[in-house]
């Protein structure tokens, strides 16, 4: 998946990778409590493969997971701060 930003920057995710970062109450946990993910070391076929991508609103994507999972909405600001490219991950490797 490819996201083209206004100021130019272009981010590509794949599949795995935003599945890990689901930001829902399950998977991220909530409230202090860690979710299902903290505790999970391997990701099955069924929770990486997506079936359909939605558009929430002007700010986000909703993805649905081949395995049911479909609860976890993620910003564009979420999206920008995961962006996975190397001038990215060395801003946050710098902070
Ligand atoms: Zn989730
Ligand atoms: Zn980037």
């Amino acid at each position: 998946m490819t996201i083209q930003w206004a100021d130019g920057h272009q981010s590509a995710y794949d599949f795995e990778l935003l599945r890990w970062r689901c930001p829902c109450a399950e998977c991220a946990g909530e409230a202090g409590l860690p979710g299902k993910l903290a505790s999970t070391s391997q990701l099955s076929d069924d929770q990486v493969e997506l079936t359909q991508m939605e558009a929430v609103g002007l700010f986000g994507i909703r993805p649905y997971w081949k395995d049911g999972h479909d609860t976890g909405i993620y910003g564009l600001s979420l999206l920008r701060a995961i962006c996975p490219c190397e001038e990215c991950a060395a801003l946050r490797a710098a902070h």
